[in-house]
């Protein structure tokens, strides 16, 4: 492994710090990664990814950067990174998914406010992640109250710019969202010296639409019983999609799911055909954040889906490719997005419709309604979601919970408690 310690002294980190997070991070994933049995070979991609996670993709970032480009750090699914790419800019996710970096945001915001808000700040203000030090700028949405508190008090220290997501989708707000687009073009031209002409954007559309089609590929093969993937793998290449380069991306997902098909043709799967099957729901799970699906796959049950912003709302539904003009493109991923079902919406009946349709496609016989600690949007949404289950007649069980360890046995009494109720 290159030593990367100059990089990370360089980007002005506290590589103190910085080391302890190293030092943990390899025992975690080694116990709940590599202790899988019958793990694809295409995961040794992703694996990689993960053991290298602080050091070959920034390198790569910073080497964009003395090539004079941009990098700009999003946080929600609804920014559009086709925009970012097409002004030769780089995008990266930056929502924080370890504990390592709560403390460092409870310095600065209230202790009741839900740990990926925690953690994305701490990350920054800690110095102790290099993507939220090489970021040039970072975009926040208006989406929850939380974030939107937390970019003001990020703006102190690094530039943020904010898009303004309706939180409705009526026509008119459709049309907010196309003018809001409209801005970010303008931000980024400005911020990169670069000009997003219809033929760039038309580039950058498909260049994103092609890792969607990759993950939805991916997510199909999960369809099948035996599944030929675990859930945590699954998650994981998920995570590695919002920071990865896209082409590359999409064409290591791709080389797994030839492997995974394959293996469906075969009748070769990671749990038995008669383990109960679950769709986890609500709230995003942000790298190196694995705990709940840790818990339920080693209790015996495969996680076959999840409804969530590191799911199947990341990839479903591509921009449409046909236009050639920058207000049709712009107008087609402003549709294109406004489809995606958070629960800052009001009212959002969308997203109980996705998870009754995912119920089906997926053959899920329980469903867990997850919510980070204090986000108010997804454990208040969550009655809305178990009454539809319930008169569904699916078995759903609602769990909150954080990044610490301390409620870990807990969690694996009430989900093996679940899995009984299944009773397969
Ligand atoms: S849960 Fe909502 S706010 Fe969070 S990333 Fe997803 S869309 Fe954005
Ligand atoms: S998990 Fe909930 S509270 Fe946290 S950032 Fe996302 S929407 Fe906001």
């Amino acid at each position: 492994m290159p030593d990367y310690r100059q990089m990370w002294i360089d980007l002005g980190m506290d590589v103190e710090k910085h080391d302890l997070l190293c030092e943990a991070l390899p025992e975690a994933f080694g116990e709940i990664y590599l202790s899988q049995e019958h793990r694809p070979e295409g995961m040794n991609f992703f694996y990689y990814v993960v053991s290298e996670i602080h050091g070959v993709r920034p390198a790569e970032l910073i080497e964009h950067q003395k090539q004079g480009g941009k990098v700009f750090g999003t946080f929600c699914v609804y920014v559009p990174d086709e925009v970012i790419f097409a002004a030769g800019a780089i995008a990266t996710g930056l929502c924080g998914g370890s504990q390592f970096w709560v403390p460092g945001g409870e310095k600065v915001l209230p202790s009741n406010t839900c740990p990926l808000i925690k953690a994305s700040v701490g990350a920054r203000l800690d110095r102790t992640c290099p993507f939220f030090r090489i970021a040039d700028m970072f975009i926040g949405e208006t989406t929850c109250d939380g974030k939107k508190k937390a970019w003001e008090i990020l703006n102190q220290d690094v530039p943020v710019y904010v898009m303004d997501l309706p939180q409705m989708k009526r026509a008119k707000d459709v049309a907010a969202w196309e003018d809001e687009i409209r801005l970010l073009i303008a931000k980024v031209e400005e911020f990169t010296g670069n000009k997003v002409t219809p033929e760039l954007l038309g580039d950058a559309i498909r260049l994103i639409n092609r890792k969607r089609e990759a993950l939805a590929r991916l997510y199909r093969t999960r369809q099948n019983s035996p599944v030929p993937i675990s859930g945590k793998d699954a998650l994981l290449v998920s995570q590695i999609a919002f920071y990865d380069d896209p082409a590359r991306d999409a064409d290591m997902v791709n080389k797994l799911c030839d492997e995974l098909e394959q293996r469906i043709a075969g009748g070769e799967g990671v749990f038995p055909a008669n383990a109960p099957r679950i769709m986890i729901t609500g709230s995003p799970m942000a790298i190196p954040n694995w705990k709940l699906h840790h818990i339920v796959e080693t209790s015996g049950a495969p996680v076959v889906v999840e409804e969530s912003c590191t799911g199947v709302r990341y990839f479903e539904h591509l921009v449409d490719e046909s236009q050639t003009a920058l207000d049709g493109q712009i107008r087609a991923l402003a549709e294109r997005y406004m489809q995606i079902n958070c629960a800052c919406f009001t009212p959002n009946p969308g997203r109980i419709e996705d998870i009754l349709r995912l119920v089906k496609e997926y053959k899920v016989d329980g469903v867990i309604d997850y919510s980070l600690q204090f986000c108010n949007l997804y454990t208040t949404e969550s009655y809305l979601v178990q009454q539809a289950l319930k008169e569904a007649g699916i078995p759903v069980l609602h769990l909150e919970t954080d990044y610490s360890e301390q409620d870990f046995e807990q969690l694996r009494t009430r989900v093996g408690a679940f899995l009984e109720i299944l009773g397969k």
